[in-house]
């Protein structure tokens, strides 16, 4: 079996090229979409994120501000930052880079961000819409794998899609997704976690396996059927003395394993990372555009 690489870069070319004119349109109004990212302490991934992050944005005519704060700041300043950000109308998103120092309480800080700027999809007032049937913002990584299993016309419907990790920001919102009535839903969903007793009786189940982890090649070929899909959602550092940097970026699956196995596979890099920053500038875009419509409205 030919396995297809389903290419991130790919689908986001084709979400950012329908982007364009909405931007212009925008400008056309004096309006520049705009996100204010935040960053507390001092952690080089988070740095790497949040920086390419504001490249995109860049490159899409959009504007963004990084805020980096002290790791020592405490809980009631970051709120009283937020909370002017809520009322700065140059920026239609608020994106909190996670994550966080451990002093800091990371649920306070994500319910003081306004439902209405919060691009990342993380609110309560958000994540219950979702939980609804009604989303508003989607988290932008669950979104960016739907987005590319829609690209690839891979159906859900139908379909047993096993989640591998049930984090807030990926697992949870992405079995929620896929499991409601939605073009892009009505799997059956199965959500596996740290404490699921024998992973492979339920991975070797999926027709669609998504993992989002955080531990390098944990799913192996002997794991999942012939024929399966798999979006590998997880960005691992592993040591790679060959590399002039002394490391190189894996998922949670066995990509080489998989090849000639698995129908479709995203690749990391490559695969969904690129497709969580597209989806941020197309909510950020979104959240500038309901701002007209609430001046309409007025
Ligand atoms: P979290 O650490 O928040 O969650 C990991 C989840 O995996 C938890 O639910 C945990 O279970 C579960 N888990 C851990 N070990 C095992 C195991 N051995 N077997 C089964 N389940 C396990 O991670 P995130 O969701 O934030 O991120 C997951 C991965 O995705 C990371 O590699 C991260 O870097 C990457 N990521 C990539 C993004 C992208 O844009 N591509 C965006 C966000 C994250 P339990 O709940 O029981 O602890």
């Amino acid at each position: 079996m030919q396995t297809t690489i389903l290419k991130g870069k790919t689908v986001s070319s084709k979400i950012k090229e329908g982007l364009i004119d909405r931007v212009k349109h925008l400008k056309s109004l004096d309006i520049t979409p705009g996100l204010a990212a935040i960053i507390i302490g001092n952690n080089p991934a988070s740095e790497l994120y949040v920086s390419s992050k504001a490249k995109t944005f860049k490159k899409m005519n959009c504007f963004s501000e990084i805020f980096k704060l002290d790791k020592d700041i405490k809980q009631n300043e970051i709120i009283e930052f937020i909370k002017r950000l809520n009322k700065n109308d140059k920026f239609h998103g608020i994106l909190l880079q996670l994550p966080l120092p451990v002093h800091i309480d990371e649920n306070e800080l994500l319910n003081t961000i306004d439902p209405i700027k919060d691009v990342d999809g993380f609110h309560p007032a958000n994540l219950g819409l979702l939980m609804q049937g009604n989303p508003n913002f989607i988290p932008c990584t669950p979104l960016g794998c739907i987005k590319i299993l829609d690209h690839y016309k891979i159906k859900t419907e139908k379909k047993h899609v096993v989640v591998v990790g049930r984090s807030n920001i990926v697992g949870k919102p992405i079995a929620s997704l896929l499991s409601q009535n939605f073009n892009y839903g009505n799997a059956t969903v199965t959500l596996c976690h740290s404490r699921t007793s024998n992973l492979s009786q339920f991975t070797k189940q999926a027709d669609i396996l998504i993992a989002a982890v955080g531990v390098p090649n944990l799913i192996k070929k002997n794991m999942v059927r012939e024929g399966v899909v798999i979006i590998d959602v997880g960005i691992n550092r592993i040591e790679d003395k060959d590399k002039e940097r002394g490391y190189r970026i894996v998922g949670d699956v066995d990509f080489e394993g998989m090849l000639n196995h698995a129908e479709a596979i995203t690749p990391v890099p490559g695969g969904v990372g690129v497709m969580t920053v597209t989806m941020l500038l197309s909510n950020t875009i979104d959240s500038a555009f309901n701002k007209i419509k609430k001046m309409e409205i007025k």
